[in-house]
């Protein structure tokens, strides 16, 4: 079981260096139809416990349909997904969400609440936390993203990469397995990407389950254990990073590499 402690994030190298106790996440088939566009097309890969898969390929390809599927914002309409073995499709979604997190390109904070009201509401209302407990736990994760002097601003007034990095710490306030990111840093000025890089590649070093849609192709290649190469709903080729970017075999996933590195 994790504690507030195993979820808090480092904000120096020499500080503790928490763990987290990952969980497995794996798709099995999984199809996607919108009206008569199929989208997924049985796509298929797991991810171990502590493992960190990047999701790359054209835009339009389903990788963030794939990823939306994890936590059901989108049903599925075939195939099965399995957190830790056990089928997310008949969990409840509230106990789904709060055993994966999603971080989204857009930050999603509410922009009438301060911070910390960001922070504390879904841990009072999905986590079920009391009022004192859910502060303290949200000030703990802002303090471990350096953001527990912005506690009481309106988001509009944090820079981009500081509210996607409250977005991020409000994700892992709620003690998740695994952590889902939808091209996190794409709507950031670029100054502002490589704090929320450091971010989620410490996740990753210290052991969270991660699914990483993403364009940062030096991210893909620097931290991740695998790379999925996803095409018109279906994976086309997947592998080590270094396969992947060195030596493609596909001649789609050729043609991609030379349009974006
Ligand atoms: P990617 O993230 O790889 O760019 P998406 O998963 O967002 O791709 O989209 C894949 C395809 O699914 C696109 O053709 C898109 O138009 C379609 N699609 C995504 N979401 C919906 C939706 N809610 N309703 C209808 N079509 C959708
Ligand atoms: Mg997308």
């Amino acid at each position: 079981a994790t504690t507030a402690e195993t979820t808090a994030l480092a904000p120096t190298a020499d500080a503790p260096d928490p763990t987290f106790s990952g969980g497995s996440i794996e798709l099995q088939g999984v199809r996607k139809t919108f009206g008569r566009n199929e989208v997924l097309n049985g796509v298929s890969f797991s991810v171990a416990a502590g493992e960190v898969v990047c999701v790359i390929g054209p835009s339009g390809s389903g990788k963030s349909t794939a990823l939306r599927c994890i936590n059901r914002l989108e049903e599925p309409t075939g195939g099965d997904i399995r957190l830790d073995g056990e089928s997310t499709l008949s969990m409840s979604v509230d106990t789904l969400r709060q055993r994966v997190g999603m971080v989204f390109q857009q930050f999603n904070l509410f922009p009438h609440k301060t911070v910390v009201e960001n922070m504390t509401l879904p841990l009072r209302k999905v986590a079920g936390l009391g009022k004192d407990e859910a502060r303290t736990r949200a000030m703990a994760g802002l303090e471990q993203v350096g953001l527990a002097g912005k506690a009481d601003y309106r988001p509009v007034r944090l820079s981009g990469g500081q509210q996607q990095r409250v977005a991020i710490a409000r994700a892992l306030a709620m003690q998740p397995e695994a952590m889902l990111f939808d091209e996190a840093t794409s709507a950031l000025d670029p100054e502002l990407v490589k704090g929320v890089l450091r971010l989620m590649a410490d996740l990753a070093r210290r052991g969270m389950t991660m699914v990483v849609v993403t364009h940062e192709m030096g991210f893909a290649r620097s931290v991740a254990d695998r790379v999925i190469f996803m095409d018109r709903g279906v994976i086309v080729e997947q592998g080590r990073p270094e396969a992947i970017f060195d030596d493609p075999q596909s001649p789609r996933l050729q043609a991609f590499l030379a349009e974006v590195l």
